[in-house]
């Protein structure tokens, strides 16, 4: 088979690689519009599960991913001038650079080509491929193409982020408060190799522009954050890298994930939103899927199949993403907590239950059953009855 995958992030490299390794007579060619070793994006967290997942289809990548990794001990949440709060609850992170280098590697000796400064306008420019593999990520182009088959839906989140580096060590992930005049405005914080931390900062729309983002360039932008996280940052800089912007949050959504011989993978098919760590996780697992359903029966049927099992599998993250994007835009209504309930409830952020309940109340609930098993049980049966209503 002659397949083309567009863009090398991590849903086409892997699919690229788990391809050639099920069947090495594949001809299989990655087109990256950006030059070799330029990237958007630092550190990217995950856990155990996706590992195992990885591990369980090719455990060269997973051993390669595990050695390069750094892991982070638990969470620690600051806000304002209250002492920190710690769960012990550990991760890992790496940084994108390092995880592209490692699948570009791997997909190299197994015979993938790949092509550098290749970008791909429209799927009629790969006419020679028997699959086109769409995975360029969440602005694709050739989705945008074939927009109106594939019923493509775009949901546009409230908050602004940019998503920025730092040589700030933070072992733990760290989620940082500071109250301005202007509103509230954190940063999601977390090391990644050993030197360097990925540094997202957030904060809702009209705080962003009182605060002047909307009217400064990069190097203000930096030096006002550094200033506003300086207790955070101790004296150590903010880094952007190429493309570098504020951006508000686009959960993409695809009706149809395939049309003739072009499937969507990765963020290309859906996006969920950065605060709950899982869009690298959901496009490897996209990417095994693909490989899986293709046991020599007609493209057509293989891909409905994927399509079908990868929406399924996606449903419950993608509410999950809903619900945690909306905690983050509703972060006044949980700020005025002690620290311990506001943490309390940013781990509760996934329940479709918390908007609709008042907070004090839903962490009395939360405390007095002390059994989460408890709580989530009854998550899951109001959830669909909440739903419902809305
Ligand atoms: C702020 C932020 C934080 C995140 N943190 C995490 C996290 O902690 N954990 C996690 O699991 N996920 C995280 N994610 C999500 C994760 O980055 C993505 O889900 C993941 O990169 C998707 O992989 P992909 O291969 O589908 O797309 P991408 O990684 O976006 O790769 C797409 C590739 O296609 C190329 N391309 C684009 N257009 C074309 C074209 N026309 N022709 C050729 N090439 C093209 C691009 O240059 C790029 O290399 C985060 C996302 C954001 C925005």
């Amino acid at each position: 088979m002659n397949v083309a995958c567009v863009g090398a992030g991590p849903a086409g490299l892997f699919f690229s690689i788990l391809m050639k390794e099920r069947d090495s007579a594949h001809e299989i060619t990655v087109l990256e519009r950006s030059q070799a070793g330029v990237t958007q994006g630092w550190g990217v967290v995950f856990w155990d599960d996706l590992l195992d997942e990885v591990r369980a289809v090719d455990p060269e990548t997973a051993s390669a991913i595990a050695k390069h990794a750094f892991r982070w001990s638990g969470e620690r949440l600051l806000v304002a001038d209250h002492d920190p709060v710690v769960l012990g609850v550990p991760g890992y992170a790496i940084g994108r650079r390092r995880l592209l280098d490692l699948l570009l590697e791997r997909a190299r000796s197994l015979g993938v080509r790949i092509r550098f400064e290749a970008e791909v306008a429209h799927p009629a420019d790969l006419h020679d491929a028997d699959l086109i593999a769409v995975c360029d990520g969440a602005n694709s182009r050739l989705r945008h193409v074939l927009r109106a088959p594939l019923g493509t839906r775009v949901h546009t989140g409230s908050n602004k982020y940019v998503w920025l580096g730092t040589t700030k060590v933070f072992d733990d992930f760290t989620f940082a408060f500071v109250e301005t005049s202007a509103g509230w405005i954190w940063c999601h914080a977390y090391c990644f190799d050993g030197e360097t931390s990925t540094f997202i900062v957030e904060c809702s729309t009209p705080t962003w522009s009182m605060l002047g983002f909307d009217r400064v360039g990069e190097g203000e932008t930096l030096a006002r954050l550094e200033g506003l996280f300086e207790s955070h940052l101790e004296g150590h800089p903010l880094r952007a890298d190429a493309g570098t912007r504020w951006r508000s949050f686009r959960t993409i959504t695809n009706e149809s994930w395939q049309h003739a011989n072009v499937v969507l993978l990765g963020d290309a098919a859906h996006t969920t939103h950065f605060t709950i760590g899982s869009g690298t996780k959901l496009a490897l697992e996209d990417a095994i899927a693909l490989t899986e359903v293709q046991d020599g029966r007609p493209l057509r049927s293989a891909l409905e199949d994927y399509e079908r099992q990868r929406k399924a599998a996606l449903r419950p993250w993608q509410t999950d993403a809903r619900f945690s994007a909306r905690w983050f835009e509703d972060v006044p209504r949980y700020a005025e907590l002690d620290p311990t309930r506001f943490f309390g409830l940013m781990h509760e952020r996934r329940s479709p239950l918390l908007p609709r309940c008042p907070p004090r109340l839903y962490y009395g609930l939360h405390r007095a059953t002390h059994d989460v098993a408890a709580l989530r049980q009854l998550r899951r049966w109001a959830a669909p009855k909440i739903k419902a209503l809305c």
